[in-house]
């Protein structure tokens, strides 16, 4: 059976400007299925790196929380904190962040949870019994909502070929044990130009890191080692590093078996938004924003994880694409702009697997509500 994905476009005029748009957005989409009276709605979204600018719109995400509200919902804003150093890295930062990309409580009267906690290790332990994980670790202030409204920027991304709502849940809401367990097989590693500080050793919990290593450098000892990425952020050189060393196939089936806990595991009663604007080439997680591959195309609403990411998809290759971008070629319409930015990333494997997993469907009816 198809699921349903409802559209609306970037149409818009005096008496009907994009929040009114918006909002018979979900009301078509019957956004009440999921959000009841007092119930506590985890908003998740992404709040953009310092200095990025393609993220979901602060008035727009406004907008949401307020139609929330009006149907009797508690929302927070969340996402986890980002698993290497960056201006995300820990609930501090991120929050300084989220505040100065314009999301927080005097922009949005929301309060804003960072869900794995201050430093990335509060996290949900969720049974699985997949091909890669027997359980996955949740960032704990998600798993703990009585719904999720989850508002994803679409755009192309270099570890996935997209990023969309899979990705959002999948390794947005994984705590950082779980999102180092996503990236990479082994322990992460000392660089060589370690000075000996010591302050990366009380961090670890298995007691995993000594003066053990050339000239008594810190060393991490593989066999102790947990996983769990405390030490990434613990060091004031950042000479901790993670071994980038997963495969393209497995991080998109991994992701999945996230977005698996979350929402077959633990029944997340879940709304999927995706906001195909600002299509640019990497993620929000750069402090910087590339120029769009495609023109701006609309916002998609769904119950279906798998379906509004491919209807998604399905749109910006319809769309023609522009040049002076990271578009090297595919402009035509109908053509793989995905493929065509990263020829090397096949973007179907997280469609493909999370329909198996029972996810959700790739096929979908497209409904475009008209003015
Ligand atoms: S990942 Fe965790 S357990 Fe492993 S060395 Fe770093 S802090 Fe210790
Ligand atoms: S904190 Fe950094 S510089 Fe200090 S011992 Fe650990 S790895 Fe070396």
């Amino acid at each position: 059976m198809k699921s349903k994905v409802y559209f609306i476009d970037l149409r818009a005029k005096q008496k009907l400007n994009l929040f009114t748009k918006l909002k018979n957005l979900l009301e078509n989409c019957k956004l009440d299925n999921v959000v009841k009276n007092k119930a506590l709605i985890a908003v998740k979204l992404h709040f953009g790196e310092d200095g990025n600018l393609s993220y979901i719109h602060p008035r727009l995400v406004r907008c949401m929380l307020d139609i929330i509200k009006e149907k009797g919902g508690q929302p927070y804003l969340t996402d986890t904190n980002s698993l290497y150093v960056g201006s995300r890295c820990n609930a501090v930062c991120h929050l300084k962040t989220a505040y100065k990309n314009g999301f927080g409580f005097p922009m949005q009267d929301t309060p804003v949870i960072i869900a794995d906690g201050l430093r990335g290790a509060d996290a949900c332990c969720v049974e699985v019994n997949l091909k890669h994980f027997k359980s996955v670790d949740l960032g704990l202030q998600a798993t703990q909502a009585d719904a999720m409204v989850c508002l994803s920027h679409f755009k192309a991304h270099e570890l996935t070929g997209i990023g969309g709502a899979i990705k959002n849940v999948g390794m947005g809401l994984a705590s950082r044990s779980g999102k180092l367990s996503i990236h990479s097989r082994v322990t992460p590693y000392v660089q060589k130009e370690c000075i000996k500080c010591g302050t990366c050793i009380p961090y670890c919990p298995a007691g995993a890191i000594s003066f053990a290593g050339p000239d008594k450098q810190a060393w991490i000892d593989t066999e102790l080692c947990l996983g769990c990425g405390q030490c990434l952020i613990s060091c004031p050189d950042n000479y901790i590093k993670i071994r980038w060393d997963e495969s393209v196939q497995n991080i998109q089936e991994k992701i999945c078996e996230y977005a698996y806990g979350l929402l077959v595991q633990k029944k997340m009663p879940s709304i999927f938004v995706n906001f195909v604007t600002n299509i640019t080439p990497e993620c929000d997680c750069y402090g910087h924003s590339d120029a769009s591959i495609v023109p701006d195309i609309g916002i998609l609403a769904s119950y279906d994880i798998i379906a509004i990411d491919q209807a998604s998809a399905d749109l910006v290759n319809k769309a023609q694409g522009l040049t002076g971008t990271a578009l090297k070629g595919a402009f035509k319409s109908g053509a793989d702009k995905f493929k065509a930015v990263y020829p090397n990333i096949d973007w179907r494997i997280q469609l493909d697997y999370g329909e198996k997993l029972g996810l959700g469907t790739r096929s979908y009816k497209l409904i475009k509500l008209t003015d």
